[in-house]
C-alpha cells in the first residue's frame, strides 16, 4: 500500500514525464478537479440516492462502481497535482484538516445529528 506522499510523488512524475506541468496554473488545476467532481456527479444525476446505494452495497451494478472509481480518482489524483503544484504536503494538509474537524464537530454535541458548524476562517 503506498503512502499519500508516494502518491503525490508518482503524480509529479506522471506530470513531468509527459511535460505537462507548462499547461499547469494553479487555476486550470482547480478547474480540473471541479470538473472531475462534476464527472462524479453526473453519474447520479436525475437519480435516487437510496435507490443507488441499495445497488452498490448490494453489488448489483458492478459497472456503475467501475465509473465511480474512475472518477473518485480523477478528483483524487487532481488533488494530489494541486498539492504538487502548490508545493504542499497532501498528508500533512490532510490530517491537519481532520484535526480542525475533529475540534469544530465535537462528538458529544454532533452524534447522530446532521449538523453544519462554521469555520472560524
Ligand atoms: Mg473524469
Amino acid at each position: 500500500m503506498a503512502t499519500i506522499q508516494e502518491l503525490q510523488d508518482k503524480t509529479k512524475e506522471f506530470v513531468d514525464s509527459r511535460d505537462w506541468r507548462q499547461f499547469q496554473t494553479i487555476k486550470e488545476l482547480a478547474v480540473s478537479a471541479s470538473v472531475e467532481s462534476n464527472e462524479l456527479l453526473e453519474l447520479f444525476q436525475w437519480q435516487d440516492g437510496k435507490e443507488l446505494d441499495k445497488k452498490l452495497l448490494s453489488g448489483a451494478d458492478g459497472d456503475l462502481m467501475k465509473k465511480i472509481k474512475n472518477e473518485t480518482a480523477d478528483v483524487f489524483l487532481t488533488c494530489l497535482a494541486i498539492a504538487d503544484h502548490a508545493g504542499f504536503d497532501m498528508e500533512e494538509a490532510f490530517l491537519s484538516k481532520l484535526s480542525e474537524l475533529d475540534r469544530r464537530y465535537k462528538k458529544e454535541q454532533v452524534k447522530g445529528k446532521s449538523v453544519k458548524i462554521p469555520s472560524d476562517d
